[in-house]
């Protein structure tokens, strides 16, 4: 029978004052209990909305209904058939507007916390040693791959279980993209992602670090290797600044040097030879979730930290989860607020920014109502670091020497549906083509990707 409880089953927790000092994992995860309790919410949907949601087409209910029997192997399998990286999808998927979103459970109360039961079932099979690297014989064909994010690594795994032997081209000394870069080690532990990424190299995946497409190979010197067929999956690393006065000084960070120097080169250890700025005061410029996770590494550093944001709270991007978060952190959100200027001291370190107050007018092309200054409004706010979560565009590096790629206005990679691009055997997805998605979509794309690159090898014979 179903679990009618109205609310999802809670999720332990660091408490705010103790996790905000330290790097932690914030969620620590269902018990076999807990799980077993909130996968018996669902209801078991004739037509269940939840898997139409779903970017990768998880059959929802049926491997909830695995867990309800407490049968997590057989959860396990149905999952990972259709998810290359449950583990993680389970942590930072935005389930609010995808499966969950969707959840007929959320109508009359909370949906059902099928992220949670999904990271449940990850983990439950990673402690028993459990990975599904199941791989078709090989089938003699070659595929690069270049990048190592959720896109990059979802296609190569999708092509090794058909047989392709894959290479991933990453640029960095270590795999998983803003897995492993960006997204900090309190919301989803590294350990994570490179057990991931290890399941990958079981199934044969051949992963070259330090591998700058466009700089020490290009896309055609690649195809003369005898790949024959390339996925660009180099997501959108470049990032973007207000063209404010000031943003030369000193502490000025983009929220991806600023993240990378944390997470990647873990600056918040201590020892280590990554130098990092530990501010008194930290004004972390956006509302997305990159704010998000640069302000709340800034408070784990031991500033008191500042969310300026343009517009109210009703129009923060970031996922309603982490605002809650950061709130609980402490986190100050200085609303209908935007920087003007940056000003700094006699030895060009950031001292304040000057910022303005504005009012909210008439809805934009996105549909979000749009931040008017207020004239004469401007204030100063006391600050020794700027940091900017302004959104990213597409680096332009993995393409370069290659001829009669189109790109869209945005400079992403143009490319349909399926992941074609305008040249013969080059596919692109994930936020090489889209400028910035989230980790489920861009593992959508290079689901769909894989099976596209398949078909087109196929048809060549
Ligand atoms: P990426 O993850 O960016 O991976 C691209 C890879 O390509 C990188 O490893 C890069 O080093 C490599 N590369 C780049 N150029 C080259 C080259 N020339 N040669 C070789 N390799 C190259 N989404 C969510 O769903 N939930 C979240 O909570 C969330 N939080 C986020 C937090 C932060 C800080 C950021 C930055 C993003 C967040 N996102 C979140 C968005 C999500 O991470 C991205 O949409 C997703 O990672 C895109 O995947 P991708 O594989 O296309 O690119
Ligand atoms: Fe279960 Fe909700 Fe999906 Fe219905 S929509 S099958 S209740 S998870």
């Amino acid at each position: 029978m179903a679990n009618m409880q109205m609310n999802k089953t809670p999720m332990p927790e660091q408490e705010p004052q103790v996790r905000n000092h330290n790097f932690l994992e914030v969620a620590q995860g269902y018990t076999a209990e807990q799980a077993v309790n909130e996968a018996k919410r669902c209801i078991h949907c004739k037509n269940p909305a939840c898997v139409s949601g779903c970017p990768v087409g998880i059959p929802i209910p049926d491997f909830l209904a695995k867990v309800a029997e407490e049968d997590f192997a057989a959860a396990y399998e149905i999952l990972s058939n259709a998810n290359a990286l449950p583990a993680i999808s389970g942590r930072v998927c935005p389930q609010e507007n995808q499966c969950e979103g969707k959840c007929v459970r959320g109508v009359k109360g909370e949906p059902v916390a099928i992220g949670r039961v999904e990271r449940f079932v990850a983990d439950w099979a990673a402690e028993q040693g459990i990975a599904n690297v199941a791989t078709a014989p090989k089938n003699g064909h070659k595929v690069a791959v270049i990048g190592s994010g959720p896109a990059g690594l979802t296609c190569a795994g999708e092509l090794a279980r058909m047989g392709y032997s894959v290479t991933v081209f990453e640029a960095f000394h270590t795999a998983g993209g803003v897995l492993t870069y960006g997204i900090p080690e309190f919301r989803l532990p590294k350990a994570i992602v490179a057990r991931e990424v290890d399941n990958l190299v079981k199934m044969g995946v051949d992963i070259e670090l330090n591998m700058v497409i466009g700089k020490i190979l290009t896309i055609p010197e690649i195809f003369e290797r005898g790949y024959e067929a390339v996925f660009i999956a180099s997501g959108a690393g470049l990032p973007m600044f207000m063209k404010i006065p000031g943003e030369g000084l000193v502490g000025v960070y983009s929220a991806n040097e600023y993240l990378t120097r944390i997470n990647l080169m873990k600056a918040y250890k201590e020892g280590s030879p990554t130098p990092i700025l530990h501010n008194q005061k930290v004004a972390v410029v956006g509302g997305g979730n990159v704010a998000m996770d640069a302000a709340r590494c800034a408070k784990r550093l031991g500033a008191e930290v500042h969310i300026i944001y343009r517009r109210s709270e009703a129009e923060l991007p970031a996922r309603a989860e982490e605002v809650h978060h950061a709130k609980e952190e402490g986190i100050i959100f200085d609303l209908l607020t935007n920087p003007v200027s940056i000003e700094g001291d006699e030895k060009g370190h950031v001292q304040s920014l000057t910022c303005i107050r504005m009012e909210l007018g008439e809805p934009d092309a996105s549909g979000r109502r749009r931040p008017v200054p207020v004239e004469g409004s401007e204030f100063k706010v006391e600050a020794d670091a700027v940091i900017m979560a302004l959104g990213t565009s597409p680096n332009p590096m993995s393409t370069k020497g290659t001829e009669g790629l189109e790109k869209t206005r945005k400079g992403c990679v143009a490319a349909d549906e399926s992941g074609k691009t305008s040249l013969e055997g080059v596919y692109a997805g994930g936020d090489a083509a889209t400028g910035a998605a989230t980790v489920i979509l861009a593992m959508g794309a290079g689901k769909y990707a894989a099976k596209s690159i398949d078909e087109y090898i196929k048809s060549k014979g």
